[in-house]
């Protein structure tokens, strides 16, 4: 049997060539990075937990008009996307001063901002992913003012999704981080959301005893990682049957 291509290794997924153009084969692994990979570990199950996931928020946004690459999961850790043009730039959007902004700017984690704040990173490990002005991104040409208005409304938009599909399952969503990316038709281009949507990219406190559901859970060293996401997925109500054996083979739709 032939060997797919592989077109890109991250720190949690894995890209191959898909089966028909234009489309690629995202596959998650069990691999848990923090502070710009310096901190490592495999964490069983947690690509399991993370296809489900984001196919589940993904689809969500898809179903009320909000673009995303995601097509469909193929199975247990892969799933059929869109290829893209990825922007380099790493989109946060916050609702609750947490991590590097609580940090900046002297704020106690937790506390509420006046409306939620939308912010870019340059995507770029060597440098740690700096926080970049509006300014920088247009001036080096990663993105023109037109897909800035854009991008924040995309943003914004999938805030008030997420917001309000963890609020009804009591987890308040603190902040998040999304990559977008670009899909050319003909002459026209349209932003997508890319990548992924998972608690590994997302920060989510339990609405009631403020119990940390994301990867701050591994960051922290707070506890078991994969239960904290099992968490996620059951009260979302798409944890799966098997997380990380397959005794015989099973039909996955
Ligand atoms: N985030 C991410 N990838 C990154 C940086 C941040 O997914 O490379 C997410 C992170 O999980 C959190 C949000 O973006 O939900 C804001 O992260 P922050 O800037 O506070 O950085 P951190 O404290 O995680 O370094």
């Amino acid at each position: 049997m032939a060997r797919r291509k592989k077109i890109y290794e991250g720190k949690a997924k894995i890209l191959y060539e898909g089966p028909e153009p234009g489309t690629l084969v995202q596959y998650f692994k069990d691999d848990a990075t923090a502070f710009n990979a310096e901190k490592r570990a495999t964490v069983d199950g947690k690509g399991v937990l993370n296809n489900r996931l984001s196919e589940f928020f993904m689809t969500g946004l898809n179903t009320i008009g909000v673009p995303t690459h995601f097509i469909k999961r193929i199975n247990m850790r892969e799933q059929l996307i869109r290829s893209v043009e990825i922007i380099p730039l790493e989109v946060i959007v916050r609702n609750v001063a947490a991590g590097s902004m609580a940090k900046r700017l002297g704020l106690e984690e937790g506390a509420p901002l006046p409306r939620p704040i939308v912010e870019f990173s340059y995507k770029e490990d060597s440098l740690g992913d700096p926080l970049v002005p509006e300014e920088y991104i247009i001036a080096f040409g990663w993105a023109s003012q037109q897909d800035l208005d854009d991008m924040v409304a995309l943003a914004l938009r999938v805030n008030d999704f997420l917001s309000g599909v963890m609020y009804g399952v009591g987890i308040k969503l603190v902040d998040f981080k999304i990559e977008i990316g670009r899909i050319y038709d003909g002459d026209f281009m349209r932003l997508v959301v890319a990548d992924e949507i998972s608690p590994d990219s997302c920060r989510l406190w339990d609405i009631k005893t403020g119990q940390k559901l994301d990867k701050d859970v591994f960051r922290r060293d707070l506890g078991n990682l994969t239960d904290a996401y099992t968490e996620v997925a059951r009260r979302l109500g798409v944890l799966p049957t098997n997380v990380t054996h397959t005794t015989k083979p099973t039909l996955i739709n």
